[in-house]
C-alpha cells in the first residue's frame, strides 16, 4: 500500500477502483469470516441528555428544542429502565449501549437526582446499572462522552466494550460558526487522550469520524490514519464507524449542501483500504438506506448496533432496518449477516482484554 499520507493518492482512486481493491483485502480473511457482514441486536439506555458541550449538529443535547415530544432526560427513571430491560430480554437483545451527554455531573440538577438516588457520583450509578445489567447477561457497552484514565479504569471489569467517536481532529471546526465553538470536549487532543488511555486499559473500543460537519477530504484521510497508528500502538480498536451528519429542524449547523452519498462510499472504501482486515468498518444501516448493496461494495464489515425497539438517539427520525431485510441485501452481495456480541470474538481471548465478569456472562449467553 502507498504511504498512508500520500492524500493525491487516495483523492485519486475512483469508486471502481476502490471497489476492487477492498474485494482483494476481504478475500485474504480466513473463509468463515470473508463473506460475512456482522451487526449487533442491541438496545439503549440513554441516561442523561445533558451535556457540557453544544455541538452545532447535535439534536440529542437538552439545550435543543424537540418536535417529537421527547422530553429532556435529567436522569434516567428507574421504572423506565426497569422497562426496558425487560423488552430487551423479550427481544433476546445481547448488548446494552449506555449512553449520555459529556460531564452531565456538572450539572446540578443531575447532581441532585443522583443524590436522591443515593449515589455520591454519576460513575457510581452507571457501574450500578451496568453490574444490573450483566445479572440479566446483557452485556454494557458505554459511551459518556470524554472520560479520564481513572474513570475508564473504574468501568472496564463492567464493560464489554467501549466507545467514543474521534468525530473529527480539524481544528476549523472550533472557530467561530464551526460546529465545535462551544464544545471544549470535542479538542482533538482530549478524544485522542481517552482513545489512547482505553488502549492503556486494554479496552476493546469502537471509534469513529463523523463526516459532513465542516471537515476536508484530506482531514478525513489523516484522521483514519491517526485511528489506525493509535491502533498499532495498543491494539484495542476493533471498529471505525463511518457516520454521515444529517440535517434536522432544531439544530444550529445548517450547511449549504450536505455530504454526498458519493463521498461517504469512497471514504468507507478508503477506511477498508487503510484498515485492512484489521479494524472493521462499520456503517450506520439506518443512515444509508437504499445504498446498502453500494455500501457492501466498499468493504463494509459490520452495520453495528441494530435495535429490535429502541430509537437511534442521535438521529430519531431515522428508524432501524428490519434484521430480515438487511439479510437479503447481504445474500444479493454473496454475504451472510451474522449476529455478533459487543465484544468482538478475537478480544474475548486476547490477553487482558476481556474482563471474568464479561467472560462469564458470554458463556451464559453462548
Ligand atoms: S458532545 Fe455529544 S451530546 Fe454533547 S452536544 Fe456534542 S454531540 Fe451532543
Amino acid at each position: 500500500m502507498r504511504k498512508i499520507r500520500d492524500i493525491k493518492y487516495f483523492k485519486s482512486l475512483s469508486l471502481k477502483k476502490i471497489k476492487e481493491k477492498v474485494k482483494e483485502i476481504k478475500t485474504q480473511l480466513p473463509s468463515e469470516e470473508h463473506d460475512a457482514i456482522t451487526f449487533s441486536k442491541n438496545f439503549t439506555l440513554s441516561l442523561s441528555n445533558y451535556c457540557q458541550n453544544q455541538c452545532g449538529y447535535c439534536f440529542y443535547n437538552y439545550k435543543v428544542p424537540k418536535m417529537s415530544g421527547e422530553g429532556n432526560v435529567v436522569l434516567l427513571d428507574n421504572d423506565q429502565m426497569v422497562n426496558l430491560i425487560q423488552k430487551a430480554i423479550q427481544y433476546n437483545c445481547k448488548e446494552a449501549l449506555i449512553m449520555s451527554g459529556e460531564r452531565v455531573d456538572n450539572f446540578q440538577e443531575v447532581r441532585d437526582e443522583l443524590e436522591r438516588r443515593g449515589c455520591s457520583e454519576y460513575i457510581e450509578f452507571v457501574k450500578d446499572i451496568c453490574n444490573y445489567l450483566l445479572d440479566f447477561n446483557l452485556l454494557p457497552h458505554i459511551n459518556l462522552g470524554e472520560l479520564t484514565f481513572e474513570e475508564l479504569k473504574e468501568l472496564k471489569p463492567y464493560n464489554a466494550s467501549m466507545g467514543l467517536m474521534l468525530e473529527s481532529t480539524s481544528l476549523r471546526l472550533f472557530e467561530k460558526g464551526g460546529v465545535h465553538e462551544f464544545s471544549p470536549g470535542k479538542l482533538p487532543e482530549k478524544r485522542i487522550r481517552h482513545i489512547k488511555n482505553a488502549g492503556k486499559l486494554k479496552i476493546p473500543f469502537t471509534t469513529g469520524l463523523l463526516l459532513g460537519i465542516g471537515e476536508t477530504f484530506e482531514n478525513r484521510i489523516n484522521d483514519l490514519a491517526l485511528i489506525k497508528n493509535i491502533h498499532e500502538e495498543y491494539g484495542h480498536i476493533q471498529e471505525v464507524i463511518i457516520q454521515n451528519f444529517v440535517y434536522k429542524e432544531g439544530i444550529s449547523y445548517r450547511p449549504k449542501k450536505q455530504i454526498e452519498i458519493k463521498q461517504i462510499l469512497k471514504i468507507t472504501g478508503l477506511a477498508k483500504i487503510i484498515f485492512q482486515n484489521e479494524i472493521s468498518v462499520q456503517v450506520p444501516p439506518n443512515l444509508i438506506k437504499g445504498y446498502e448493496n453500494e455500501f457492501i461494495k466498499m468493504g463494509i464489515d459490520d452495520f453495528g448496533g441494530i435495535s429490535p425497539f429502541s430509537i437511534d438517539y442521535i438521529n430519531p427520525e431515522k428508524s432501524w432496518p428490519q434484521i430480515d431485510y438487511l439479510k437479503k441485501i447481504c445474500e444479493q452481495e454473496g454475504f451472510k449477516l451474522q449476529e455478533r456480541l459487543p465484544i468482538y470474538d478475537k478480544f474475548i481471548n486476547k490477553v487482558g482484554f476481556c474482563p471474568e465478569n464479561i467472560k462469564k456472562r458470554i458463556d451464559n449467553i453462548i
